[in-house]
């Protein structure tokens, strides 16, 4: 039985073990403590500091590894590529690391992105707000996640004190895009090469967290585009597995704001909303399965819950209505668990 080992133990890597175990695909989760949500359904190593001796003996355990973030340390991922197949490969965990790598990328392939500079001084900064103009977001190139390490600079005050804030990180500030709508397109390319995508998914976000997404957004040019894109990226970069693209629609054009090398929130609803969920999609992919239809059920929408759980009774009182819940402990601004109605065709 192949074992999958994924480098991460969150919510994104238990819904990935329970589409591995339909398929009779083991999953071992490298964790950094003992009480990762991953760890109800599947069982954990736990690391919790770097250590290669633990890491050798987590590699010898597993076949194929994965990752659940693209905020793994280099130095892990490439300890471990080096051992056993990493699917996404390191190039592509390194480029979706870096907002300025990932903005590079995007624009050598014909792919049009928010106008950015690169700012490693406050003199850098000052000179690129004026070349962008306010408002503009300042963000971290690295290690950003849910809206943290990002800053709004609405006027000239907001330079020093964002810069104080986030100055001791390698830094990209963005012009702003007043845009129409946020899309995404979630697609896999399989160990043989084979892609499949899902249809576009409208999302809303809100202080930079995703709090509900609507799919499918029906398109059919845009839907075309986003797909070429994505096509040009994975060939690119020889990626197997689930892949998502970020887009801003800025007067009916497709924007790329950022991708992620993994399965991604704005896919859960393709759990019961589409023939095969985007986890075991990404199990398919990688362990050289063929890749399942991306057809979809109905119409889905997911809506994220942040801080705290909604009424389960409620919920499940719905006919249309799937309740998630990753048993993690509350907190202000964690992704508890999500929510996901379909009304069928
Ligand atoms: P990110 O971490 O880049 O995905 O940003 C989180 C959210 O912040 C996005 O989904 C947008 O809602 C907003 N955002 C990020 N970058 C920009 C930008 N350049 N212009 C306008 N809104 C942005």
């Amino acid at each position: 039985m192949t074992t999958v080992g994924i480098l991460g133990a969150g919510q994104l890597a238990m819904m990935l073990s329970q589409a591995a175990a339909t398929l009779g695909v083991k999953t071992l989760c490298l964790a950094a403590s003992a009480d990762e949500c991953a760890g109800q359904v599947a069982p954990l190593c736990v690391v919790p500091t770097a250590d290669p001796a633990a890491w050798e003996s987590f590699v010898a355990q597993v076949d194929v590894l994965t990752l659940e973030t693209e905020n793994v340390i280099l130095d892990l991922a490439t300890f471990m590529s080096a051992r056993k197949p990493l699917c996404p490969n390191l190039e592509s965990l390194a480029v979706s690391q870096d907002r300025g790598y990932e903005k590079a990328l995007f624009q050598s392939q014909g792919i049009r992105t928010a106008p950015y500079s690169l700012v490693d001084s406050l003199n850098e900064l000052k000179q690129a707000a004026e070349d962008l103009g306010l408002p503009a977001i300042l963000k971290t190139r690295r290690f950003g996640y849910d809206g943290k390490g990002q800053i709004r600079l609405s006027t000239v005050d907001d330079i020093t004190r964002a810069w104080n804030e986030l100055g001791k990180h390698p830094l990209i500030l963005e012009g702003f895009m007043r845009f129409e709508r946020e899309l995404s397109l979630i697609g896999a390319r399989s160990t043989q090469g084979d892609m499949a995508f899902y249809p576009l998914t409208e999302n809303w976000h809100e202080h930079g967290i995703l709090v509900k997404s609507e799919a499918p957004f029906l398109q059919a040019q845009l839907q075309a585009e986003a797909e070429d894109y994505m096509r040009s990226i994975m060939l690119g970069l020889d990626y197997v597995g689930v892949l998502a693209i970020e887009f801003f629609l800025v007067e009916g054009q497709l924007v790329a704001n950022e991708m992620a090398p993994r399965v991604h929130n704005t896919g859960h609803w393709t759990i019961e909303g589409a023939k095969t969920s985007q986890f075991e999609q990404h199990i398919r992919a990688i362990t050289g399965m063929p890749l399942g239809s991306t057809e979809v059920l109905g119409h889905s929408v997911m809506h994220n819950c942040i801080g705290m759980m909604p009424d389960k009774a409620e919920i499940l009182s719905q006919p249309h209505a799937y309740y998630h819940d990753y048993g993690k402990a509350p907190r202000p601004g964690r992704k508890l668990g999500h929510i996901t109605v379909v009304t069928p065709r």
